[in-house]
């Protein structure tokens, strides 16, 4: 199940309506703290896994989102841990499995 964020509708202005939003604030609004793997946003956005890795790195660098977290990337077979990067490493140094957790993201707006 995904929670989705309730919309924000500008008062005593024009409402925004969803289709509006550019596709990388959709998806900031999607893992408003709420981690989701890259294929997991693919998959609800219907994108391509590479566009979404590609809108991560944007809405990491960009200040207007939020600050973006990673959980990084998980070995299923022996548990190495990734670098925290945005990314999906295909395969484990450790022990060259190919079973691997993708990273999730999350944008974190409370401190
Ligand atoms: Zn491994």
């Amino acid at each position: 199940m995904v929670a989705f964020t309730a919309k924000q509708i500008g008062i005593g202005g024009i409402s925004l309506s969803e289709e509006w939003k550019t596709r990388r604030e959709r998806i900031a609004e999607l893992i408003k703290d709420n981690a989701l793997s890259p294929s997991e946003i693919a998959k609800i956005m219907e994108m391509r896994v590479k566009d979404v890795l590609e809108d991560l790195k944007h809405i990491a660098s960009s200040q207007k989102y939020g600050k973006l977290m990673v959980m990084p990337a998980r070995c299923k077979k022996c548990g190495y841990q990734f670098r925290p990067e945005i990314k999906i490493p295909k395969k484990c140094p450790k022990c060259h499995s190919t079973w691997i957790e993708e990273p999730k993201f999350k944008i974190l707006t409370k401190f």
